[in-house]
């Protein structure tokens, strides 16, 4: 082969490759979902690749030749402006900006642009511009943070007509140019209602629209509409068909025409199976029709309000039944106290009659004791009997009121423990005919106390232990020990007490009925008295007992050297 001809084969296999090389990136370009421009230093289109058309509607012709500037929405013009200008004086650097970029139908689109100066290259001598479309993208992250947002608003006020009024100004203009929500009580009433319009010389116009088929019977569309049927509603579009629905609402009409109404998606608030309010979106923009996609994000978003004011009528139901039982609880505590006072004033009163009849009686025994006229002498002896329960009783409830108030003085002496429940052992059996009182050990305690007080509280222990055992014949009082404390333990063997009502004897006017018993006579406070009287000398009162098998009382009081 001549040399010639060598040469024009190895030409035309390199204008070969050249056009392979050529189709190969054009192809790669022009299959590329992102739009490659080339951009005069100038800034004017010099090339743009045909994938712009599905971004932002113009055909590459369309734009070969204008300003690559004119189409950012004005507010955002000198920001972007700044970022690019960064590139034209440094060769070879590349820039990358989200920024938005108006479509040809008006509606603002985000990009994600990367701009690299080649204009020092002869061969290119231009701006190269990859332009990439991430709406979805923007709006994931917008949708994440406006459900972010109204989280926060939610949780943060449990008070639900602020929050929705938040809500509403976060949906205006996120996810719409003007919306309500409504929220129904329990009688699916409207109970609260929040509307808000991207122009605020538009909200009163919003509120108007409500009332105009608040009280229709039968609605098509709207608010009404869902809290009645708990459907999601969406129109993308807001026809004069779609209009016609409402026709012989002509008022209806008029000011959805003025607020300008384009698209209209509704979702009602379903919380535990009810509804219980609805929200409105809507569009009166061209560019913003809602599609599908938006209903299910505004269904989340209505899913988390329709949770939280679920949430917080619960609470508020909870709060409002704390409070409820606190009034009961208080009038309760009135009303004892009224009796406290009705129990401490009455006892107080009887005190000084039955103090006088006393003394009647000693005097009338005395005469007729000198007459001697012994069957009256009797019946006297009786009466006194009766006396003497009157005034201990009289005495117990004066006590009560003494505790109640706080009023039970002690006085305090240092005695001996032994010998002072050994005399008030044989006080009471004098008194007592059916029972043998019976003590085992000693405790060789002194003890610093009120004696009266203290005499009290074994006679009180005793005599029950008489009273609640019938059937039987002993009672055992018990003295021992142990390293701090002297016990005295007061063992019956009558019919006990179920572990159940334990906690409850100390109670004031607390007695344990059972059907099966005779019912005993008392009022339930002695052993509430005693307790206090051995709380207030630093001992404890505590019993062991079961139902049947007899009560033990214990009673310890702190050792002289330990206090
Ligand atoms: P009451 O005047 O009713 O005896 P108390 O306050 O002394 O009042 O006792 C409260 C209740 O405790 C009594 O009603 C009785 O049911 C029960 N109780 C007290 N002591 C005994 C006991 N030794 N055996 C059985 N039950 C007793």
């Amino acid at each position: 082969m001549s040399t010639e001809a060598e040469n024009i084969a190895a030409g035309a296999q390199e204008t070969e490759i050249f056009n392979r090389g050529e189709q190969l990136f054009r192809a790669l370009i022009e299959n590329s979902s992102d739009a490659i421009a080339l951009v005069s230093e100038e800034g004017l289109f010099t090339y743009v690749s045909p994938s712009v058309e599905k971004m932002l509607g113009y055909t590459p012709d369309e734009l070969v030749g204008r300003d690559i500037r004119d189409f950012f929405p004005p507010h955002y013009f000198s920001e972007i402006v700044t970022q690019f200008a960064a590139v034209t004086h440094a060769p070879d650097r590349v820039v990358t900006v989200e920024h938005l970029y108006l479509h040809k139908n008006g509606a603002p689109l985000w990009l994600e642009s990367t701009i690299s100066n080649r204009l020092h290259n002869p061969a290119i001598h231009a701006y190269v511009a990859n332009f990439r479309d991430i709406s979805t993208r923007r709006q994931a992250s917008e949708h994440e943070h406006l459900l972010n947002a109204a989280s926060d608003v939610l949780v943060s006020s449990l008070d639900h007509q602020f929050s929705l009024q938040e809500i509403a100004q976060l949906i205006v203009p996120a996810l719409a140019d003007y919306c309500r929500i409504a929220i129904l009580d329990e009688t699916y009433h409207i109970k609260d209602i929040a509307a808000h319009h991207i122009d605020p010389a538009k909200i009163a116009l919003v509120g108007a629209l409500y009332e105009q088929y608040k009280d229709r019977e039968s609605t098509t569309h709207g608010l009404q509409r869902l809290l009645e049927t708990g459907v999601p509603e969406l129109i993308p579009t807001v026809s004069e068909r779609v209009l016609d629905s409402v026709r012989d609402n002509p008022e209806l009409i008029a000011i959805t025409r003025s607020l300008g109404l384009t698209s209209y998606m509704g979702i009602p608030l379903i919380a535990r199976n009810k509804i219980i309010g609805a929200i409105t979106f809507s569009s009166i923009k061209p560019t913003r029709r809602y599609s599908q996609a938006d209903l299910r994000f505004a269904q989340e978003l209505a899913r988390r309000i329709a949770l939280t004011l679920d949430n917080s009528y619960l609470y508020q139901q909870a709060q409002e039944e704390i409070q409820e039982r606190r009034k009961v609880e208080a009038a309760l505590r009135a009303s004892e106290l009224r009796k406290d006072e009705f129990i401490g004033m009455a006892s107080h009163e009887l005190k000084t009659p039955v103090t006088s009849l006393k003394g009647f009686t000693s005097v009338l025994q005395r005469r007729l004791s000198k007459q001697g006229d012994e069957q009256s002498q009797h019946y006297l002896a009786r009466m006194d009997v009766q006396l003497n329960k009157l005034t201990k009783l009289i005495s117990d409830l004066l006590d009560v009121s003494r505790i109640q108030t706080g009023k039970l003085a002690l006085q305090r002496e240092l005695f001996d423990l032994d010998a002072f429940i050994r005399e008030t052992v044989e006080t009471l059996q004098a008194a007592t005919l059916t029972h043998q009182l019976l003590i085992e050990g000693s405790t060789g305690a002194q003890i610093m106390g009120d004696k009266d007080r203290l005499a009290q509280v074994f006679i009180n222990l005793i005599t029950n232990a008489v009273k609640y055992s019938p059937r039987a014949d002993t009672v055992i009082v018990r003295l021992s020990k142990n390293q701090d404390q002297a016990i005295v333990g007061v063992q019956d063997f009558g019919i006990g007490i179920a572990e159940a009502h334990h906690q409850h004897i100390f109670d004031r006017f607390y007695q344990v009925t059972d059907p099966a018993e005779k019912t005993y006579p008392g009022l339930g406070i002695g052993l509430y008295i005693s307790q206090e009287i051995v709380e207030r000398h630093h001992g404890r009162l505590r019993v062991e007992s079961s139902k049947g098998a007899g009560a033990t009382f214990f009673v310890s009081l702190p050792l002289i050297e330990n206090r």
